[in-house]
């Protein structure tokens, strides 16, 4: 079998990049061949061709045009599609000159993965890209992440069961792990949509990752950045080595690693995450999240910093109280905060251009990017004043000064909008460079210059009819009628000029000035584009030698951005700067929950009815609440207001309440509403019962620890009695400060047993046999379930609403009158004893009665009696 060397060249490469579509460049398209092409052409929904046969048969082919090869390859990467992106490393002559034979060199510059993207149009400007390594060394286990468009590079060693917590916490879109542990963490990838990607044991090696990392960092030991257990150096290694591998080498802009420790931030758990819906809604998108409800930034590295402390919010007693007085201080200077936010609107996104540039994939825009941002940066250093700031606030200004020499370099060079790509230049200005301001001149000028030249000539020999002309076959040439033969092929003037042809009527020369000008107009273009380019990659360099500081300024911008976008949030909805402290206080006056009560304001114009909530806790005692009340009546809404409240304080936000007093809190725990996870097999009740022992196995005194109907998913009694328990261990054991919200009313009587338990309520209202919500939570207990009267306003038929009403009551007579009568009484009940349908005549006469009842003559217009006569008549 004979295969072309084009074709062996494909093959070679495929076989390195099995797992991955090669994108095989050829020309101006990126080709793809044999199933490449086939799973490509659907993906994209591109034509499907063929080129040429292999072992007989046709090859299937598809192919993308180069210029618009970033769309293609975003829907490949969001469809799980892996590409190795290969390009020719010379030019089609350069490749003859080596034999005529010879195929162009090509190699893989880059493979692309859903974790290492760097351009815009790949990534969401308002969420981090992370790409995470999980790493096990004997019985210790650590979790390490980049974010190459930014250069964060983060690791935390991981004790038993927090893998899953921290994915749910960082949502990174590809999680590296070695080959064999590949099998145990597919569904857990798979579950929070995460890519998984396999490396081989080699690249977890410690020792290996220690020496990647030192001369990554250029230093000798890796104590510098504090000091890593085995288990977080081999993950960070791998994520170099998986680095390396994909970035083909170049190696993204990496800060040094920060160690975070468990310890430090408020452990939430994934399902706590989901249902609270901090980041995303249960239904998937960002709106109607908690995060899409306070987002004020204005900045793209403000938005990704807000949403990371949403995600890992404080227990550090200084930090959160330091966050909470920079927002305090944007609170009260109205002036000042506008004034930065005005500045920061023209920030552009610092980080993601600085890691473009480092790793050559960066234009002249992205140094335009460089330039506005510090430039700004410097404008509010010099706008704000410096008396009494809060140290955040002031450690941030100081960061954004001292950038005057690199942004008078840049503006100097830059034009005011440059265009995205170096390519094709057009973006270093005017006047910066006396070659390039040459080059195009004659590029744009050439004719004038040449007239020019030939004014000149005309003087110097003084023949008026002396023209010069162009043509393909002399390039540019000197013109003169015959009649000036003589005196131009004579000295002096023959010592310039040098005859190249005679026509009938003509002479022709040229001069030594203007063959070079002729070879300098047509070289102008690319000579400017060349210039261009050393000049960026000058400016690229200066810049990269600056990296370290731009990364602060842009960590300082995004503080102040989180900061001021806080402060206005505070201001626009009226919120308060919570009280925050090592006490085990949990005190919120008029509560309300952010993402409901916009949705309220936006919607009928319902008000929202703000609740208090006191669970604070004397010395290691629980403080519960056990909170009874219909379905419908805010019971969920206040569970979760609460949690919010004491997340939004220690991330370092004012809250939604007219005043709050948290003792800091270590982890939260929810369980909240029910969702059958099918896709696992598990019924509502087993998630419940997964997640409610997760929560009693953890839970400690700092604990909140919210839980919504639990029990429901199971017979009444079974239902009780778990939910009973539960509450018992949460008292007894854990010690936490709890809502517990629950539709079992014998569970009220609980209050009167444990010292920390209190009832609470959220009442409503009954009028004329219907239910109206007012949402006011009080202490005590509710003294009814209205679940009819809810049925009824759901829409159940009239019928069955009676009937139900009986049944009820039944029921509640017998359990006046003793759990024996009771039993005899649902025997009696037909409902209960599959007995027939009632007969018809029966509900009607239920019917008519109920009616009846709901009629009170003193509150009806005379046209209402009329239509209520109606009604009567057609119901009998
Ligand atoms: P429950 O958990 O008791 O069944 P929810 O908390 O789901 O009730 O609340 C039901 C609806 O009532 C919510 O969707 C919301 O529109 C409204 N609601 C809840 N709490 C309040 C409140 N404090 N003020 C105004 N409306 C509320």
């Amino acid at each position: 079998m004979t295969v072309t060397p084009m074709m062996a060249q494909y093959l070679d490469l495929k076989a390195e990049y099995a797992d991955a579509l090669l994108f095989y460049r050829m020309g101006d398209f990126y080709e793809m061949f044999f199933d490449d092409a086939v799973a490509a052409a659907e993906a994209l929904d591109i034509a499907l061709t063929k080129r040429g046969k292999h072992d007989g048969a046709d090859i299937p082919m598809c192919g993308v045009p180069v210029h618009a090869a970033e769309g293609y390859l975003l829907t490949l990467i969001r469809k799980g599609f892996r590409v190795a992106v290969c390009e020719q490393m010379e030019s089609p002559a350069e490749a003859k000159k080596r034999g005529s034979k010879s195929v162009v060199k090509r190699d893989v510059v880059r493979l692309v993965t859903p974790g290492t993207l760097t351009e815009d149009s790949l990534l969401e400007a308002r969420r981090h890209n992370y790409l995470a390594a999980f790493a096990e060394v004997r019985d210790s286990q650590a979790l390490a992440w980049v974010d190459i468009s930014t250069g964060a590079f983060h690791v935390m060693p991981l004790s038993d069961l927090r893998l899953g917590p921290e994915l749910a916490r960082l949502a990174p879109s590809e999680l590296i792990v070695s080959e064999s542990k590949e099998p145990d963490l597919r569904e857990t990838a798979e579950d929070f949509g995460i890519a998984l990607t396999g490396l081989a044991r080699s690249a977890f090696d410690s020792t290996g990752g220690e020496a990647r990392l030192c001369t990554l960092f250029a230093v000798e030991t890796l104590d510098a950045y504090g000091s890593f257990s085995r288990a977080e150096v081999s993950a960070m290694g791998a994520i170099l080595q998986y680095l390396e591998i994909t970035q083909k080498g170049k190696l993204p802009l990496l800060r040094p690693p920060q160690k975070e420790a468990e310890a430090r931030t408020v452990q939430i758990d994934a399902a706590t995450r989901r249902n609270l819906e901090l980041t995303q809604a249960l239904s998937g998108g960002r709106a109607g999240s908690l995060l899409s409800v306070i987002d004020r930034t204005v900045t793209a590295g403000g938005a990704r910093l807000l949403e990371r402390r949403l995600s890992s919010p404080s227990r550090v007693l200084d930090l959160v109280q330091a966050r909470l007085a920079a927002v305090f201080w944007c609170v009260e200077q109205t002036a000042q905060r506008e004034r930065i936010r005005e500045a920061l609107r023209k920030v552009p996104d610092l980080d993601r251009a600085m890691s473009r540039l480092s790793m050559e994939r960066g234009g002249p825009r992205d140094l335009a990017a460089i330039r506005n941002g510090l430039t700004q940066a410097g404008l509010i250093h010099g706008a704000l004043s410096a008396a009494d700031l809060p140290d955040l606030i002031a450690d941030a200004l100081s960061d954004l000064k001292g950038h005057d020499t690199l942004i008078d370099h840049l503006d100097a060079a830059l034009v005011a909008e440059p265009p995205l790509l170096a390519r094709d230049g057009g973006f270093i200005a005017p006047d910066h460079d006396p070659d390039l301001d040459e080059a195009r001149q004659l590029r744009d000028e050439g004719r004038a210059v040449i007239a020019r030249m030939q004014a000149e000539y005309v003087s110097n020999t003084g023949i008026s009819s002396l023209k010069i002309k162009h043509n393909n076959v002399l390039g540019y040439f000197i013109e003169t009628p015959a009649t000036h033969a003589e005196k131009m092929l004579s000295a002096p003037l023959s010592e310039t000029f040098i005859h190249r042809q005679t026509t009938a009527n003509q002479v022709r020369f040229t001069t030594v000035e203007l063959s070079e000008m002729e070879t300098k107009i047509l070289n102008a273009g690319s000579r400017a584009l060349e210039i261009e380019k050393r000049i960026f990659e000058e400016l690229c360099n200066t810049a990269l030698t600056e990296a370290a500081r731009i990364a602060q300024a842009a960590k300082a911008l995004a503080e102040l951005d989180l900061a001021s976008a806080l402060g206005t949030l505070a201001v626009a909805e009226n919120w308060v700067a919570p009280r925050v402290d090592t006490s085990r206080a949990f005190h919120v006056t008029n509560g309300r929950h952010p993402v409901v009560e916009h949705a309220l304001k936006t919607g009928a114009g319902e008000p929202f009815i703000a609740n208090d909530c006191d669970l604070s806790a004397e010395g290691d005692a629980a403080n519960i609440w056990l909170l009874t009340g219909p379905n419908m009546a805010g019971k969920s809404t206040f569970l979760r207001q609460n949690a919010l409240i004491a997340l939004l304080a220690q991330m370092g936000s004012f809250v939604p309440a007219d005043a709050a007093h948290i003792g800091l809190i270590s982890q939260l725990f929810s369980r909240v509403g029910a969702s059958d996870d099918l896709a696992r097999g598990r019924s509502t009740f087993m998630v419940e019962m997964v997640e409610t022992a997760a929560i009693l196995n953890q839970a400690d005194d700092r604990a909140l620890v919210i839980l919504d109907e639990i029990g429901r998913g199971t017979a009444t009694y079974d239902g009780l009695s778990i939910a009973w328990a539960t509450l018992e261990h949460l008292h007894d054991v854990n010690k936490s400060r709890a809502l517990f919200a629950t539709h079992y009313h014998e569970m009220t009587a609980l209050a009167g047993k444990l010292p920390g338990v209190e009832n609470a309520t959220v009442t409503v209202k009954e009028w004329e046999g219907q239910v109206i919500f007012l949402h006011e939570v009080r202490k005590g207990a509710a003294d009814r379930s209205y679940g009819v009267q809810v049925a009824q306003l759901a829409g159940l038929p009239p019928q069955v609403i009676a009937r139900a009403r009986v049944v009820l009551e039944a029921l509640e007579k017998g359990e006046r009158e003793g759990g024996a009568t009771q039993k005899t009484l649902i025997d009696d009940l037909p409902l209960f004893s599959a007995a027939p349908v009632p007969s018809p005549a029966a509900p009607q006469t239920s019917e008519l009665e109920t009616l009846l009842a709901d009629i009170h003559p003193d509150e009806l217009t005379p046209r209402q009696a009329l239509e209520a006569l109606y009604t009567l008549k057609d119901a009998a």
